[in-house]
């Protein structure tokens, strides 16, 4: 039983926490989790269990409480669950780069494993910057993304966020200007391809890289898109001395479909980004990938090492517990389960298009979403949510899921009912 009364943890939290994007003092009313078990959340108020429609923000593939996540942690924890990683290594960090590199597309080779998306983001924009520099070109200094995106909270991220009606537009002025393409069309269109090439060679000299979320823009609109502009991309960045970098972090470890988006366009960026779903959700671990090229790019400069080190870096604990999500989902078939998500919220959605105010409904893998003609009364929707059993985190004009990978048809069903239901009373 927990010390304090749901009440007092409640009067607490809007004292003294901050929750994303929250005010402070919170004026929001937090529901208190007391535990998570599969794909439930267990409230601590005595109301009953929710069903997570969101894993938690992409994250919990396979689910709470695993029993082989929790024994890979156990046993982790047995053995060290930190040490330092400047001088030092470990086998779980061995046998996590080792997996990472074997999974991803092929030629990514050097693996550094960051303590968050965003920071995982930050490291790959560094790594590329550096290997211009490195080569004798730093007036390559500048990313070149579409608008819509989203790629992380901190600094240098952020400048590559939607810079318009965005997260981060109040910096707008105070971060490093980037160049930004028009957000891809869902289908493909040659006129938007040569736009991205155009503007690829028009910026070649200033640019070092593009980054991109590819196949689904997730937190900056959930917005879906054709892989074909993954490749007009890679032979655009070719021609022009550009790199190349996928932000994997949401769609990672086969939630579109495939291992990453970029087996949609059989492309290989030069950096790629992961994190999220890395842990199986369980605990804070990121990973920027890089080719041989990049690598060697950097070593070969007037300052050859990449000099970012953070504490935590190559955590032990998240480590094993990453090898072991990634070795429980390599060794089932989660293509089927991913399949079987996308029928159902395919035939559960569908029920949506019809309702008032809906503008649009897609699936693509285990990712269901419907946007509104209006901004979403968020609290609003979530309450209609949990009246039908389920948590669900709308935003702007956006009610979507990415359900665990074990949810079962039935709390599949549950969960589109209750996206249904968000989208009436929203
Ligand atoms: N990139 C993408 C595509 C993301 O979805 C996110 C997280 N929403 C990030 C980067 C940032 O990751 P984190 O929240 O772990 O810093």
């Amino acid at each position: 039983m927990p010390e304090r009364s749901v009440a007092e943890l409640l009067e607490l939290d809007r004292r003294h926490v901050w929750h994303p994007y929250g005010p402070m003092p919170g004026r929001q009313e937090p529901l208190v989790v007391e535990s998570a078990s599969g794909v439930r959340l267990r409230l601590a108020d005595g109301s009953g269990e929710l069903v997570d429609g969101m894993s938690s923000w992409w994250s919990a593939i396979h689910g709470y409480n695993h029993p082989v996540l929790n024994e890979a942690a156990r046993e982790q924890l047995g053995r060290m669950s930190h040490v330092m990683f400047g001088g030092l290594t470990h086998e779980p960090a061995v046998r996590l780069a080792k997996l990472l590199v074997d999974m991803s597309p092929d030629g990514l080779e050097h693996v550094f494993l960051a303590d968050s998306g965003s920071v995982s983001v930050e490291v790959a924009v560094k790594m590329c910057l550096q290997y211009w520099r490195s080569l004798g070109r730093p007036g390559k200094q500048r990313l070149l993304t579409w608008r819509g995106g989203y790629h992380g909270d901190t600094w240098q991220p952020m400048s590559v966020c939607d810079p318009e009606g965005g997260m981060h537009e109040l910096w707008t002025g105070v971060l490093q200007r980037q160049v930004f393409a028009d957000p891809p069309p869902a289908e493909y269109a040659e006129a938007y391809a040569e736009h991205l090439r155009s503007l690829i060679g028009r910026h070649a000299e200033e640019l070092a890289a593009v980054i991109v979320e590819p196949v689904v823009q997730g937190a900056g609109g959930m917005r879906f898109h054709s892989p074909a502009y993954l490749r007009v991309l890679r032979e655009a960045c070719d021609a022009h001395d550009v790199l190349l970098v996928f932000d994997e972090i949401a769609t990672g470890f086969g939630r579109t479909g495939a291992l990453f988006a970029a087996e949609h366009a059989a492309v290989t960026p030069d950096v790629m980004c992961v994190g999220k779903a890395l842990t199986g959700g369980y605990l804070t671990m990121a990973a920027t990938l890089c080719t041989a090229r990049v690598a060697d790019g950097i070593s070969r400069g007037e300052v050859p090492v990449l000099a970012h080190g953070p504490t935590f870096m190559g955590n032990p604990l998240a480590a094993a517990v990453a090898c072991a999500s990634i070795e429980l989902l390599l060794g089932q078939d989660w293509r089927t389960e991913v399949e079987r998500i996308e029928a159902g919220l395919r035939e559960g959605l569908a029920a949506a298009s019809d309702l008032p105010g809906v503008k649009d409904v897609r699936v693509l893998g285990a990712i269901g979403v419907v946007q509104l003609d209006h901004a979403v009364d968020m609290k609003a929707a979530t309450e209609a949510a949990v009246r039908e059993g389920v948590w669900l985190r709308p935003f702007r004009d956006l009610i979507y899921t990415m359900p665990p990978f074990v949810t079962g048809d039935a709390d599949l069903a549950r969960i589109t009912r209750a996206v249904c239901a968000a989208a009436r009373e929203g």
